[in-house]
């Protein structure tokens, strides 16, 4: 019998396990998984979790039934510490080793961990897994004076959670704008309104330079001097892929572990999906290194047929959203070099899009409470039909009509 092994018991593995079995895989599967907690999804963690409106129970991805009833071996609380690609072997934490005839590394990322003086005071937070989610929720509870580094994602959901708690909330950021590098200036604009109007303040153009405290954190000072006084910091500095494991075994890594539109390393026998990869889009005609549920649950598919010889290129155009208060914004596309940007709805309706173009084609959209248009630009973005002006500013034009 086949001997499978993917490590990380994160959403790509377990994705790829599930869609292995639901082919018909007949190999053995074994999950290493570093966490002590069953694979769970982190969206809810910046939004329902923190807030308290989800409930633990409903972060797992599987129940512990499932991993009986489709023979996985299960190992939570155990790190994979080194990989013998000569012999194929996985080393672990708890000192044993397993064989491998397949092997799938879906590692992730880890959130990157800035240094300052005073970096290592009580009530400074990162935001990645359960434990981190908990902890902070705790602080939230007794803060009075929040001060969050970074205004992307991660910053600004926190940030809208934060208003629930009887708490000052302070965003630092060194760009001048937030979510700078994803979305246009209007949609930054419009989020940094949306957070003001609910009593966040900003404090743009400046980072980060020290924390002072006793034991606990007392001060943020910014890079103009000025100082913030917080009793609860937290960090959102964006995230680097773990390519540790698979680098020191000789895989090549290049942010992130190198793979072919397959999700195949130049090991034939290791593939990788998820977080933790670079990989190549031909619709979007280069590399990328992506860091979304979509894109952890498609490119886990395609390994899962590739291990079962099904050979189907990863080729989707990327989605993302963020819940900011009752605020949905979704993105479809890399906007990255447009040179036009034309909006469909009203700001003030809270319900509008934002239409991406480059050479009169369409490259990306971003939605702001319009699931239902939503789903139709994700086909126009992946088509990147030829679309009028006239079309994106009529709204009553079926944006259905325009499917190629
Ligand atoms: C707070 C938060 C909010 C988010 N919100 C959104 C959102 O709204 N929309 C969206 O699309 N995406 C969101 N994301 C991103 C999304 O959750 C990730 O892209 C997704 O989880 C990636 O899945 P993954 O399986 O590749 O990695 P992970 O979910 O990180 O899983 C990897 C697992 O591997 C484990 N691991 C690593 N190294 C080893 C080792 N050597 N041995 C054993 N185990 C190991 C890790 O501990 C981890 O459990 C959010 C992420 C966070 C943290």
């Amino acid at each position: 019998m086949e001997k499978l092994i993917v490590i990380g018991a994160g959403q790509a593995a377990i994705q790829c396990i599930t869609s292995l079995r639901k082919e018909g895989y007949s190999g053995s599967i074994t999950l290493v998984g570093e966490e002590n907690h069953l694979p769970y999804q982190r969206p809810p963690l910046s939004k329902g979790f923190l807030s308290g409106s989800t409930i633990q129970d409903r972060l797992y991805l599987k129940k512990i039934e499932f991993f009986q009833e489709n023979s996985i071996q299960l190992n939570l609380g155990v790190k994979a510490t080194r990989i013998d690609r000569n012999k194929c072997i996985v080393h672990l934490s708890d000192k044993k080793s397993i064989g491998y005839d397949k092997l799938v590394i879906a590692t992730g990322s880890k959130v990157r961990k800035l240094k300052f003086p005073g970096s290592e005071l009580e009530g400074i937070h990162y935001l990645r897994g359960i434990d981190d989610a908990e902890l902070l929720k705790e602080s939230l509870v007794a803060s009075k004076s929040l001060v969050i580094v970074g205004a992307g994602y991660i910053g600004l959901e926190v940030a809208a959670v934060a208003t629930e708690f009887d708490t000052k909330i302070t965003v630092i950021e060194m760009a001048e704008r937030v979510m700078n590098r994803t979305v246009d200036p209007i949609i930054s604009d419009y989020y940094q309104k949306l957070h003001a109007k609910n009593g966040v303040e900003f404090i743009l153009n400046e980072s980060i330079e020290k924390v002072e405290g006793k034991k606990i954190v007392e001060r943020v000072l910014c890079s103009s001097n000025s100082s913030i006084h917080a009793d609860t910091l937290v960090i959102g500095a964006g995230v680097t892929p773990n390519v540790e494991l698979a680098e020191e075994s000789g895989l090549n890594c290049e942010n992130g572990i190198w793979v072919d539109e397959f999700g195949q390393t130049e090991d034939k026998k290791i593939f990788a999906c998820g977080d933790c990869t670079n990989h190549p889009n031909e619709k979007l005609n280069r590399r990328l290194r992506l860091e979304s549920v979509h894109n952890a649950m498609e490119q886990s598919k395609t390994v899962a047929y590739s291990i079962m010889n099904n050979r189907v290129a990863y080729n989707q155009v990327p989605w993302f959203w963020s819940d900011q208060y009752d605020h949905k914004l979704q993105i479809v596309g890399l906007s990255g070099d447009y040179d036009e940007v034309l909006i469909r709805g009203q700001q003030e309706e809270q319900k509008f899009m934002l239409f991406y173009l480059k050479e009169e084609k369409l490259i990306a959209v971003d939605a702001i409470n319009n699931p239902k248009e939503f789903l139709i630009c994700r086909k126009l973005v992946e088509n990147k039909v030829k679309i009028s002006s006239d079309d994106i500013l009529n709204q009553s034009k079926n944006l259905n009509d325009l499917i190629i």
